[in-house]
């Protein structure tokens, strides 16, 4: 299934099933059915866990019936999955090796990879639409970067979860972009601060459940910045891989349903470009992941 949230004519905010270019809006759709379910927002339905999703996918399995309530997903504005999360965003930095050599460009000798993956967050409201404006505060930032990134969300909660247990606390996918204030990343030493700023977490289209992605290291991720190709990778390139992640992030931290875990860049980040090429006001970045779909976000200097 791909659950989505989605803006329409009446402006409220509702959740939806995405149906190639339709969106099964979800409320209606559990009433007409009679079923009991939580679809108030992708958030509810996730903490729904494995009773939802049956549900839910009993929908899908008659999808004709409603097709009358379809709406086209170009007639409504697809908000990210999880618009407003529980709380900051887990991300992984330096899990690709190719992205970390080109961070120490003529220093090969001294390149040394991660021996546990290196945990920060961003802050919640730099979650961002598929389509939306990134905001580029000029007096705050003059190196707004991209990066491509497998977002994965946490289903089943837990502590200490063990890499064989792993995916079975998660429940699926979508495409993210960590942009980043190079320069505040920098000067403020801890990351944090450099990446959160307002808008610059766009993710979706979709949530996509783990069932519909029978192996998760096969996907590619690419980002291009005005039709030019800037980053392409395979999701098995990650220095460490979903399981690792889960299990280190979850040791000794509880992590709940809905949590958001950004899972890394690979290398083609435009401050390592041979002269550095930052994001600049009317730029248009387009991150794809294979069968989970893409972002395409405009960069608006404000
Ligand atoms: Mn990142």
């Amino acid at each position: 299934m791909r659950l989505v949230t989605f803006v329409d004519k009446t402006t409220k905010e509702q959740t939806g099933l995405l149906l190639g270019e339709h969106i099964l809006p979800l409320a209606a759709a559990v009433q007409a059915a009679g079923i009991d379910v939580d679809v108030s927002s992708v958030l509810a339905i996730v903490r729904g866990g494995a009773e939802s999703i049956r549900l839910l996918a009993g929908l899908v399995a008659r999808a004709g019936e409603f097709r009358p309530i379809c709406v086209a997903v170009n007639t409504v504005r697809l908000l990210a999955p999880i618009p407003d999360p529980l709380r900051n965003i887990f991300c992984v930095g330096r899990n690709y090796v190719d992205h970390i050599k080109e961070g120490m460009p003529g220093k090969p000798s001294e390149v040394t990879l991660p021996e546990v993956p290196q945990f920060f967050t961003k802050a919640t409201h730099t979650v961002n639409a598929p389509h939306g404006d990134v905001r580029l505060d000029t007096a705050i930032t003059s190196r707004l970067d991209y990066e491509v990134e497998l977002a994965v969300v946490i289903g089943k909660g837990g502590r200490d979860i063990e890499r064989a247990q792993a995916f079975e606390h998660v429940f699926g996918y979508c495409v993210a972009n960590d942009i980043t204030a190079r320069d505040l990343q920098r000067r403020h030493e801890q990351w944090f601060k450099g990446k959160s700023l307002d808008s610059t977490f766009p993710m979706g289209p979709s949530l996509v459940t783990k069932d519909e992605v029978p192996d998760v290291r096969e996907l590619g991720l690419s980002l291009h910045v005005n039709g030019e190709l800037r980053q392409q990778a395979k999701v098995a390139q990650m220095i460490f891989d979903i399981p690792a992640i889960i299990a280190s992030l979850s040791a000794g931290l509880t992590l709940e349903a809905g949590d958001i875990i950004s899972t890394g860049t690979p290398s083609g980040v435009g401050y390592a470009m041979t002269p550095p090429h930052y994001l600049k006001h009317g730029d248009e970045v387009l991150a794809r992941i294979d069968g989970l779909g893409e972002l395409r976000n405009r960069v608006v200097a404000v």
